[in-house]
């Protein structure tokens, strides 16, 4: 595809993150249906080439798990990056429509997830960084793909919030500011099963420290609720001349979160809900607080619930048309 914006055609808005926006488009002289994702970013010229240079490598990521790449261009101020439309959208989205997924899907999830990441890492070198329900999309077919990894530098250093990239999935040894590894993804794969399997993120409630149970609603899953706040906090001081740090502001919130993930135990599938033993023995490897303990996910691939998952008959097409 040669693509220019004024051959996309917008036909909804799929959704809005901490870098830009998304919307579905058709790329009208082929009557493609596909996702464009706005990213605002401020930086010189020979900086955005240079993004857009990066970008290109992912023509050359094939994988049926990981979201096709039909192109990206640059639209002062924006970059555009077009890809693969999945219609049954986010996991995210989906399981807070239809609630909890059954564990069965959520096997299907991890296996699909490792997948991609070895993919992504054994044939690019590619880390994902940004594993999350929303950057796992699955579709009418069944499918279930990532999307979102990191694979321009440049284009991470660009984001114009510095607060992109902290967010409440990150394993707690990037907290304190160690190299990003793929097991670092694996830690962040662990929370979002837990996620999808409870129906609900797992720090809101596990935190039996009364500090943080003002996170409800507010401090939701990922880097966005944090920018959001971040941008609240940033008006709250200008108007308060800079006191809000000490008063126990959203900012020192989201720092007790991230000192919550570094010191306490880490949450799990726990024994007393109905959880397959296996299901709940992969998310505690995902979730092991020291990186040289937690398994790379090529490791996981080898693990009983995913072998289970891979030799399953559970129609994912049929669960994905449910919805
Ligand atoms: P985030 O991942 O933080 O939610 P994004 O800007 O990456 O923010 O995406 C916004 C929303 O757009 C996502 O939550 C997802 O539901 C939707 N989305 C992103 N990419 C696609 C795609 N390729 N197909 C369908 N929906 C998508
Ligand atoms: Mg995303």
């Amino acid at each position: 595809y040669d693509l220019r914006n004024e051959d996309l055609k917008d036909l909804q808005e799929l959704g809005q993150g901490n870098g830009g926006s998304v919307k579905k488009v058709e790329h009208v002289p082929t009557k493609t249906i596909m996702a464009k994702k706005i990213v605002l970013i401020d930086a010189k010229p020979s900086v955005r080439k240079q993004i857009l240079r990066e970008l290109h490598i992912m023509h050359d990521c094939h994988s049926p798990y990981i979201i096709s790449f039909y192109g990206a261009f640059l639209s002062d101020p924006n970059i555009c990056i077009c890809m693969e439309f999945m219609d049954k959208g986010s996991l995210d989205g989906i399981y807070k429509k239809i609630g909890a997924v059954d564990i069965e899907v959520v096997g299907h999830v991890a296996l699909a997830v490792l997948e991609g990441l070895t993919y992504l890492y054994d044939i690019h070198r590619i880390i994902h960084r940004d594993i999350k329900p929303s950057n796992i999309l699955c579709n009418s077919r069944g499918q279930i793909k990532i999307c979102d990894f990191g694979v321009s530098g440049e284009l991470i250093n660009s984001i114009a919030d510095t607060f992109v990239g902290t967010s409440t999935y990150m394993s707690p040894e990037r907290i304190q500011g160690a190299q990003y590894t793929v097991k670092s993804d694996v830690w962040s794969l662990g929370i979002s099963l837990i996620e999808l399997a409870l129906g609900r993120f797992p720090f809101s409630e596990s935190a039996d420290d009364s500090d943080l149970s003002d996170f409800e609603g507010t401090l939701s899953p990922g880097s966005m609720g944090l920018s959001a706040k971040r941008e609240k906090e940033k008006k709250d001081r200008r108007k308060s001349k800079g006191v809000s740090l000490q008063g126990g502001g959203m900012m020192m919130s989201i720092l007790e979160l991230l000192q919550h993930i570094v010191n306490e135990p880490a949450p799990r599938l726990t024994p007393e809900s109905r959880f397959p033993k296996e299901a709940e023995d992969f998310v505690d490897s995902c979730l092991l607080k020291d990186p040289d303990a937690r398994k790379t996910p090529k490791e996981l691939l080898k693990h009983e619930w995913i072998e289970q998952a891979r030799a399953s008959t559970f129609d994912l097409e049929t669960w994905a048309n449910t919805f």
